[in-house]
């Protein structure tokens, strides 16, 4: 027996039929606001991915070497690819470009319920427009996107980088301390925080003070935190405006500011936000994003750029939490040919209703009536189509309802009519 690698996942046809429905979701909401798809390979050179997230990186990557000695790792996220290609191809491109992607992720972590070390990620980047409506846009997208696909509860956190700069600088905390700070900042571990910032040397009363503007959903008490500092001020207002945007114009009215988001990330600047599903406990996060900075830092044409990124398993982990109803596979009939003589008939009725949109399947087995019926059960067929002796000879078919068990007889032209009717 050979067993699957660890973290992966194989899909049954019941599930991928999930997944493939919620991958429409979702990708019809991309395209009703204007993106467009790429894709780009599944291994990129390390180097694309150590450029963007530096050496610390090497951890959590599927790293490896090809016959012809090439450094290359299967792609950890899609950014950086679809910055990549970017520059490659589409630097001449009509601005703002707005492009989506929808791909598989390798992560060397440690597996878990929603933590994978092969995972689907869903998401866009928008290349050429840094105005607010365009953020704003950004975020009710992320957002829509996840309220569209059913799930009831979800939390959408905006923060802004520049402000937590500005934070650290009002407290004179260098770049060093600021590197070893930020990761007990991303992880919300404010006890941890405490004892660095006490440790640093900062009062009781600061550290206490820089800790709750951190998590205080009052944007108006972190302007008055921040005030003075120009840079920090102006973001503010932005912040504020696409706050009032996503109220005003895209009907978002829970949106919570939070400046502890840092997203672990050096490439952020401005504009951060995270979407979480509480329903999924420790790995709730669903959605991460912001307003960064990689088309420069891979040698290309500096241009505003700004996305985010879905986490697929998580979404359709959240939906099943939540008991979301998923469409379930049926097919509209199965085809019984009761003798060997009636295949043929059955064959050709099967070839027009397939060829109509219809989806059938028939008894490849030579079964007798009562087990195709009972099969046809389990495949959740709505009816079953008899052809036997007497309907062969009448040149008619026996159509039975699979739910009720009444049966009529007609024609095969009859067929198609009937099944398409009794469809929605
Ligand atoms: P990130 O690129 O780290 O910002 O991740 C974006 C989203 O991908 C996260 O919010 C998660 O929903 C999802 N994600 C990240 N890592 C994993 C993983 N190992 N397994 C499943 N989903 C993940």
């Amino acid at each position: 027996m050979f067993q699957i690698p660890r973290g992966t996942r194989d899909f049954i046809p019941e599930e991928m039929y999930k997944r493939r429905y919620l991958q429409q979701r979702i990708e019809e909401v991309f395209r009703r606001y204007g993106y467009g798809e790429v894709q780009t390979p599944t291994f990129e050179t390390l180097e694309l991915f150590t450029a963007k997230s530096g050496e610390s990186i090497l951890g959590e990557i599927y790293n490896f070497k090809d016959k012809g000695d090439r450094e290359l790792a299967l792609r950890p996220e899609l950014t950086a690819p679809v910055i990549r290609c970017y520059i490659d191809r589409l630097q001449m491109a009509p601005k703002p470009l707005k492009l989506f992607y929808f791909g598989n992720c390798f992560r060397y972590d440690r597996p878990q319920k929603g933590r994978y070390r092969e995972f689907w990620q869903a998401g866009c980047e928008l290349l050429g427009t840094d105005t607010p409506e365009a953020h704003a846009e950004l975020v009710a997208l992320a957002y829509t996107i996840l309220k569209n696909i059913g799930l009831q509860n979800i939390i959408l956190h905006i923060g802004n980088l520049y402000v937590i700069h500005a934070m650290f600088a009002k407290l004179r905390i260098t770049d060093t301390d600021k590197k070893d700070l930020l990761p007990f900042i991303d992880k919300s571990q404010f006890e941890d925080l405490f004892s660095a910032l006490r440790a640093i040397g900062l009062s009781q009363t600061d550290t206490e003070q820089f800790i709750d503007i951190l998590q205080t959903p009052d944007l108006e008490k972190v302007a008055a935190y921040v005030k003075g500092n120009e840079k920090a001020e102006a973001e503010i207002v932005r912040l504020r405006l696409i706050l009032t945007l996503l109220k005003d114009s895209f009907g978002i009215t829970d949106a919570r500011v939070k400046i502890g988001i840092v997203r672990g990330l050096d490439y952020y600047k401005g504009l951060v936000f995270e979407i979480e599903a509480p329903v999924l406990g420790a790995e709730k996060q669903l959605c991460g994003g912001g307003d960064y900075e990689l088309v420069n830092l891979f040698g290309g044409t500096p241009v505003p750029q700004a996305g985010f990124a879905i986490g697929f398993d998580r979404a359709l982990l959240a939906l099943e939490t939540e008991q979301f109803t998923f469409p379930t596979p049926a097919l509209d009939a199965f085809i019984v040919p009761v003798n060997e003589t009636a295949l043929p008939t059955a064959f050709t009725i099967a070839r027009d209703l397939r060829s109509q949109g219809l989806t059938i399947d028939l008894d490849l087995l030579r079964r007798g009536i009562g087990k195709s019926l009972k099969y046809a059960s389990t495949q959740q067929a709505r009816y079953a189509i008899i052809i036997g002796p007497k309907e062969l000879e009448t040149g008619t078919v026996t159509l039975r309802n699979m739910q009720d068990g009444t049966q009529t007889t007609c024609t095969p032209n009859e067929l198609s009519a009937q099944l398409l009717t009794s469809r929605s």
